[in-house]
């Protein structure tokens, strides 16, 4: 296992979508890595390519996540974020669903409801779980009685765990868990690893996955992901990942390189 070379990352310049994960590969805990503001520069000047920030975490909405990157200083617009909501909607859309119990904070809420949706607690069409920070025992009776009478099922994500400073506490993963042992139902899910993430938004713009790239730092997510969308994958090693744990990992990236403010050498 080895850092890509300058040759190997030529193929980057034939990319038109470029996919970033946000934690670990865009910043790190409270700061941007050095380098990135002047990728996302040269990105935007390019009408050639796309570039989208993803996360998995639908605790947090999109004008949320927008002041979030705003105080990184990457004042960017609603249309580069992909939050796992938003294949989600993007399937409850197409498969005509209107009336939802929907497991989530205040937060998302308002992000379905902005979307047309109607919230509802009796009679709803369909079940969707994310990451409800705001859960109640009370809306886990309900959820149970819902899932029992067969309704379908679906969640945003399924991360087990979310890591927090004190530790990690039950993320949507876990709360999907929790109801699977009272209804033994398991939801279909868009988030990552799925590929739904990715391709939701190829599909929609009409490019292939050939001509997109994923960079992300988590192999068993960011990585696997990409591989299911058939996308070219590139492993960061700003965040979780070691060369070592790449070399174990049953998601082989494509490319590795240090961090992506190296792509910018790459464009430029
Ligand atoms: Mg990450």
């Amino acid at each position: 296992m080895m850092i890509s070379t300058t040759s190997e990352l030529s193929i980057l310049k034939e990319k038109q979508v470029f996919f970033f994960d946000l934690d670990g590969t865009v910043y790190l805990g409270n700061k941007v890595f050095d380098g990135v503001l002047e990728l996302i520069h040269l990105l935007e000047k390019r009408e050639d390519i796309q570039f989208f920030f993803l996360s998995n975490n639908s605790s947090r909405s999109t004008s949320d996540y927008l002041t979030k990157l705003d105080k990184y200083g990457l004042s960017v617009d609603e249309n580069h974020i992909i939050l796992s909501q938003h294949p989600t909607i993007d399937y409850l859309k197409k498969e005509g669903f209107k009336k939802l119990f929907l497991m989530g904070t205040t937060s998302l809420k308002k992000e379905f409801e902005k979307k047309g949706f109607q919230l509802t607690e009796e009679e709803p069409e369909i079940l969707v779980l994310g990451f409800d920070q705001e859960l109640t025992y009370e809306r886990l009776v309900r959820a149970s009685y819902f899932l029992q009478d067969g309704i379908p099922y679906i969640a945003t994500h399924l991360d087990n765990r979310c890591p927090t400073e004190k530790g990690y506490i039950p993320d949507a993963g876990g709360i999907a868990a929790l109801l699977n042992k009272t209804v033994d139902r398991m939801p279909r899910v868009f988030g990552k690893p799925n590929k739904e993430m990715l391709l939701f938004k190829l599909n929609n713009l009409q490019i292939s996955p050939d001509k997109a790239v994923m960079f992300g730092d988590r192999l068993y997510t960011d990585i696997k992901m990409g591989l299911n969308a058939e996308v070219t994958t590139c492993c960061v090693l700003s965040g979780e990942s070691s060369l070592n744990m790449i070399k174990k990992s049953e998601s082989q990236p494509d490319l590795i390189i240090e961090g992506i403010w190296k792509v910018r050498d790459v464009l430029q």
